[in-house]
């Protein structure tokens, strides 16, 4: 048997939705192409290759519906980690997560029109749509996710602060989706009715609503004078007549990140992501609600989804993410996003050419994007050439240095311990 070693390079693959960035204007699907990707699981010896059409997400690691494989074995990547369980994974991980699985998911997504307004139910939810439902919903865990920019990104993301949504709501076209009760204070129950009859409207109700809005003047909309000129953009995406669309556009935070930062997405969260290339990263599950910009059989049940809506962030700085230090980068060039969660966190190491940055041993597992650039990579002392768009395991314990190449290095690395 061969010895284990430090990294083992990885053969991912990318997937194909409507919302994906078409051919090569997909990231996801450059990247994809530049490392040795599959697009055949019967068969992963056969090369990805880009065709014309949308790609939205290359996966890395275990998680059975696009898993990555060991690049120099074809091995699946779980297999490999099964059997050496206690050297690549750690006991402190397979303890704490009770079993040698990949306990997070990431992902390069390339967005080119909004993804399903949607949410990633709680441990407890998941679970019982899992024993009821194991075809729809494929895991019991929870999905928390964080979402790093790579350029502009634009997204929906949790609610608008109370007072901001009130004052939208107390336009006439939109008075109708108040609850017939009103409380002296707009709270949270009441924007719960409100995203619930929204929902529920027909047809015929939103497309009246979209008109009405669109025809509104935009001093009209106060702080959110965005919102005239984004409706018919995604009424062009999906239809006048989404309810999706008065949910993000009145209720929902819109915000548009530059390159580098980030937002955070906890359990229960709505969100619906609008444009751009991100890295993604959440905790192993692929359990999702859909509501809104989709077409009415692939939405999800409206009371499911408002039983279970959280109403944290309830303002765009509250989803921000900020990065922080590394406390174990020797020289300063990697940050660290740390959501609020066990399952792992991201760095991000951005070198020019020439420089170098040296990352003490975690101990637990990582997966390792070369997103741009390139480099030397010094694993326990083993050397790999580190190129474009190639993802590596990094077991655990292993410590790793990095040269930039002529063009610098971008890395990202989720880990946990
Ligand atoms: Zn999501």
């Amino acid at each position: 048997m061969a010895p284990l070693e430090p990294v083992y390079q990885l053969k991912c693959s990318c997937n194909s939705y409507p919302w994906g960035r078409q051919g090569e204007k997909s990231v996801a699907a450059r990247l994809c192409a530049k490392q040795p990707g599959w697009v055949d699981q019967k068969d992963v010896s056969k090369p990805f290759t880009i065709e014309d059409k949308p790609y939205a997400e290359m996966w890395m690691g275990t998680y059975p519906t696009l898993p990555s494989y060991v690049a120099s074995t074809g091995e699946n990547l779980q297999d490999l980690l099964d059997r050496h369980a206690e050297v690549l994974v750690g006991n402190p991980v397979i303890e704490k997560f009770g079993s040698s699985m990949l306990p997070f998911l990431p992902k390069v997504l390339s967005i080119s029109k909004a993804l399903p307004l949607q949410l990633h139910p709680n441990k407890d939810l998941s679970s019982k749509l899992h024993e009821k439902h194991p075809d729809q919903f494929t895991d019991p865990n929870h999905k928390p996710e964080i979402a790093l920019a790579l350029g502009e990104f634009e997204a929906f993301c949790g609610f608008k602060p109370l007072q901001q949504i009130s004052k939208l709501m107390h336009l006439d076209p939109l008075k109708k989706y108040l609850p017939s009760i009103m409380k002296p204070d707009f709270d949270d129950q009441q924007l719960k009715a409100v995203v619930k009859k929204m929902l529920e409207a027909d047809d015929e109700s939103v497309k009246q609503t979209y008109k009405a809005i669109t025809s509104l003047s935009e001093p009209d909309f106060g702080p959110d004078i965005y919102i005239p000129k984004l409706a018919p953009r995604l009424a062009e995406q999906y239809s006048e007549a989404d309810p999706g669309l008065l949910v993000a556009l009145i209720t929902m935070n819109y915000l548009v990140l530059q390159r580098g930062e980030s937002i955070y997405i906890p359990a229960d969260g709505i969100h619906a992501y609008l444009s751009g290339d991100i890295i993604e990263c959440m905790a192993r599950s692929n359990n999702v609600l859909n509501t809104g910009f989709c077409p009415r059989s692939e939405r999800d049940n409206v009371d499911l989804f408002i039983s279970c809506l959280t109403f944290t962030p309830h303002s765009g700085e509250e989803a921000m993410l900020r990065p922080e230090s590394f406390d174990r980068s020797k020289k300063h060039k990697t940050i660290r996003f740390a959501p609020p969660m066990s399952e792992f966190d991201m760095l991000q190491t951005t070198l020019k050419a020439g420089e170098k940055e040296s990352l003490g041993a975690v101990k637990g597992p990582g997966i390792l994007l070369a997103t741009e650039g390139s480099a030397k990579m010094k694993a326990n002392g083993m050397e790999v050439e580190l190129k474009e768009g190639q993802v590596f395991f990094v077991a655990q314990g292993t410590a790793l240095e990095f040269e930039a190449g002529e063009e610098g290095l971008l890395m990202h690395m989720a880990y946990v311990e």
